[in-house]
């Protein structure tokens, strides 16, 4: 389009956004070139010039509307640049520039995604559409720029509107997560008030726990070392009473001595039993660290418990160790292994007994093995209690105290190690001690 007079920069402005609407441009688009072009041809022809509009199609990977206008501006582009002031802003590029036949204004704008694609037959179909445009007076688009300034005043006012909904949420949801931390926090402090008063409850209960532990071992001891004078002494009376030397017991008078010889007798086990449990607890056994002969060991053991091993249905072995020697207190582990194979023939009436240690990694493990009675499973933990016998297994040999197991626990911890048993009942019971084959 040739541009010559005032009347020609409305012309061009209506030309502007039919170009744009005809090639896919939104309205806002539209509106945006049509007025960046006005305003140029308002800068050109109040300069007293007329102008060339040209309308080009870019259709590379970004496809644009491209709009140049050419025209003799006096002063050139340093002169007409600073009165173009925001229309830079309406486009994607402006371009002010000094060509050989005047001065060159190029602007572009990116056409939409969803603009219909520009071929040739389109574009013939534009160009005659445009042809046949009739352009109207400045009163008509004088209404037109109106009805688009009132749109544009809406669209605001709808984004302002927006806006401040969306402030009143997220101020609301603010206020609400502020709430929920204020709730969880006041949660959380009275959860820790409750976790150390708990934990404070639970070292005083424990410091409580301690002191009765040892106020009761304390007590065995006292009472069983008081004890055992008299037990004695009852036992050295009968045993007078009962001597062919001393003066003949009628029958009946026999038989009682000879029955509180034999309660004198269960209750000096009984006593002692209870004074080295006691000693344990207290922690007054201090082993005697040596390096100790387990064949020699073992070899003492099959001789003193043999006798005791007198059913001919069970067979008492003692394996020779595999290990030979290891660092220990050889008193406190005999009297373990004593108590453990003493247990083991009370309660087998056929089968075996048997007794062996070997090495397993940095440890030495001692078995014994009987094929009695067994414990049922619920039990494997009770029967290291103190007193605890399990109910209706019956000994062949002798009563019991129940206070062999405990003691023999705590002794092994002394030693540093542990004892733990795996049975069945009706098939047999093994307990093992396992200690460390080396003091670290
Ligand atoms: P005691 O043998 O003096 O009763 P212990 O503490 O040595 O006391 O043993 C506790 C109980 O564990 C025994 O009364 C018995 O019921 C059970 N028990 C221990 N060793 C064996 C075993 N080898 N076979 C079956 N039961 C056993």
């Amino acid at each position: 389009m040739r541009m010559r007079v005032e009347q020609d920069v409305f012309v061009v402005r209506q030309l502007g956004r039919e170009v744009a609407r005809a090639v896919g441009m939104e309205q806002q688009d539209q509106t945006r070139l049509a007025t960046a072009l006005s305003e140029v041809a308002r800068v050109v022809v109040a300069a007293g010039q007329a102008a060339d509009v040209v309308f080009e199609a870019e259709l590379d990977r970004v496809p644009r509307l491209r709009v140049t206008v050419l025209n003799p501006f006096p002063g050139g582009a340093a002169e007409m640049t600073p009165q173009l002031g925001q229309v830079g802003r309406l486009v994607d590029t402006l371009e002010v520039g000094d060509g050989e036949t005047g001065t060159v204004v190029s602007m572009a704008r990116r056409l939409p995604a969803s603009a219909p694609r520009l071929t040739p037959e389109r574009m013939d179909e534009i160009r005659a559409g445009l042809a046949q445009h009739v352009p109207g007076t400045p009163f008509d688009e004088l209404s037109v720029q109106n009805q688009q300034l009132i749109a544009a005043l809406d669209e605001v006012r709808a984004q302002r509107d927006d806006l401040a909904r969306l402030n009143a949420e997220l101020e609301e949801t603010n206020r609400g997560v502020m709430a929920l931390y204020n709730q969880l926090s006041q949660e959380l402090e009275e959860t820790n008030r409750g976790v150390v008063a708990l934990y404070a409850e639970l070292d005083e209960k424990s410091e409580q726990l301690r002191m009765a532990s040892e106020a009761k071992s304390r007590f065995l001891a006292n009472v069983s070392h008081e004890l055992r004078a008299p037990v004695t002494a009852v036992i050295g009376l009968a045993r007078l009473l009962n001597d062919p030397a001393s003066e003949p017991l009628a029958g009946e008078q026999r038989r009682q001595v000879e029955l509180i010889s034999s309660s004198a007798g269960d209750l000096l086990t009984l006593v002692n039993d209870l004074l080295d449990l006691a000693k344990a607890e207290a922690g007054r056994i201090e082993p005697e660290w040596a390096e100790v002969d387990l064949r020699a060991l073992f070899g003492q053991l099959r001789g003193t418990l043999r006798p005791l091993a007198t059913r001919p249905e069970v067979e008492f072995v003692v394996e020779e160790p595999t290990v030979p020697s290891m660092p220990s207190d050889e008193v406190l582990l005999a009297r373990v292994l004593r108590n453990l194979l003493t247990n083991a023939i009370k309660f087998t009436v056929e089968g075996s007994v048997r007794l062996a240690a070997r090495a397993v990694d940095d440890d030495v493990e001692f078995t014994v093995a009987d094929t009695g009675t067994g414990i049922p499973p619920e039990l494997h933990e009770r029967i290291f209690e103190e007193f605890y016998q399990v109910p209706r297994s019956r000994a062949i040999t002798g009563k019991g105290t129940g206070l062999g197991l405990p003691y023999a626990r705590r002794l092994v911890g002394i030693l540093g190690g542990g004892l733990r048993v795996e049975s069945e009942v009706g098939r047999g019971s093994t307990f093992t001690v396992r200690l460390p084959a080396s003091r670290s």
